[in-house]
């Protein structure tokens, strides 16, 4: 390790011992967060009301809501992020306002001052504001906006897209969340993050942009390792020209698509936020100092890809009776849990729903619990269905 990069990773170390009592923005704990309650955080965010960061609206919504754009630092290297384009995936966006706290907290740390210096940054802070109000993927008008960078028919991606053309970042950084349930490779653990440099091409070919990305994409695996090590996947590289990563790497900004995934017992997904904002702030310093150029591409090359699902809970040995229809079996049942969101009051309902019966021995699980001595009419299990407790 030479000396830029073990600054990194002093400054990351520096960043999660600081983060609970330090840089956490506490206005917000709720991922259920609406437009209304961003802009009303970032009007009082200390980052905001001290001129650390700039806030202007960049653009609205389709149903009008406006699109915040935060931008810090005076450098010459451009980078670009956006959060929250799929309106239930705000991680990143919370992560974020803590990134946001952590430059105005540490103002005498270098590599603060090395990111100020040497890096202009904008940041699209929730871009599908329409969909965050209901609590969902897509649009408000039902358009998913990373199928959209081709097209460009919707506001939300022009507005990306315009962004870009205007500010020609040679970074971007496409953050999302991911079903909780992946796992990393056949380890059975849970992906709690995942990386992606996407393909430009279908042949997913390298170029020096790619190139690029999949180093910084290393180097960030690199930072999370000491904390998630095992937790760590690739996500799925296949080329799709109409999604946003794909494009922007065609277009020539080196991008890193970042998947929040899950972590086990914890639902609101706090540990990931904090991972997020250490993250990205180690990120930026990596960029700043070119730390990133000397990343191991095999760091990258050798991260196992997201594959099956686990279950949030394995019961096992569970007695299935079938009245008089047939004899009485013994199964494993794989429970989910759903999350309602009630969109008046954004307070959530966790309901376990059945995903499968049978021999599940293969599979990993949040929770196992042991079914033995408990018997369930199978007329009461649907596929998909809440199981009743
Ligand atoms: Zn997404």
């Amino acid at each position: 390790m030479t000396g830029e990069a073990s600054n990194t990773s002093g400054f990351v170390r520096f960043l999660s011992d600081n983060y609970d009592d330090g840089f956490l923005f506490a206005g917000v704990s709720s991922r259920r967060l609406t437009n209304t309650e961003l802009m009303a955080h970032l009007e009082r965010h200390p980052a905001v009301t001290s001129g650390v960061v700039a806030v202007e609206i960049a653009g609205r919504s389709a149903e009008g809501r406006p699109i915040p754009l935060i931008s810090f630092g005076t450098g010459p290297t451009h980078v670009l992020m956006w959060s929250q384009m799929h309106g239930d995936e705000p991680s990143a966006t919370l992560g974020l306002l803590d990134v946001f706290s952590a430059l105005e907290r540490f103002p005498d740390r270098e590599e603060i001052a090395e990111i100020f210096n040497r890096t202009t940054v904008k940041v699209l802070l929730m871009l599908n504001p329409d969909g965050a109000e209901r609590f969902q993927r897509r649009t408000g008008q039902s358009v998913d906006l990373n199928r959209d960078a081709a097209t460009l028919r919707t506001p939300e991606a022009r507005l990306l897209k315009s962004l870009r053309d205007e500010f020609e970042p040679e970074f971007g950084f496409n953050l999302h969340d991911q079903d909780p349930r992946y796992t990393v490779g056949d380890s059975g653990k849970v992906t709690t993050i995942a990386f992606l440099a996407p393909a430009f091409d279908a042949a997913k070919s390298d170029n020096p942009v790619r190139i690029r990305a999949k180093k910084l994409a290393a180097e960030m695996a690199e930072m999370l390792h000491p904390y998630i090590g095992g937790h760590i996947a690739r996500y799925d590289d296949a080329y799709d020209g109409r999604s946003f990563g794909d494009s922007m790497q065609r277009w020539g900004t080196s991008t890193v698509l970042v998947e929040s995934g899950g972590s086990i017992g914890d639902p609101e997904k706090t540990h990931i936020r904090k991972l997020n904002a250490v993250m990205l702030l180690g990120a930026l310093h990596s960029i700043a100092t070119g730390g990133y150029e000397r990343a191991d591409l095999g760091r990258y090359d050798t991260l196992p890809y997201n594959t099956k699902n686990l279950f949030d809970r394995i019961i096992e040995g569970v007695t299935l009776t079938f009245g008089d229809d047939a004899p009485p079996i013994v199964a494993d049942l794989g429970v989910n849990f759903r999350e309602d969101v009630d969109l008046q009051t954004r307070a959530v309902t966790r309901v376990p729903v059945i995903a499968d019966i049978g021999d599940l021995s293969i599979f990993s699980a949040g929770e196992r619990v042991s079914g033995q001595g408990r018997t369930i009419a199978a007329a009461t299990l649907r596929i998909g269905e809440p199981l009743g407790e």
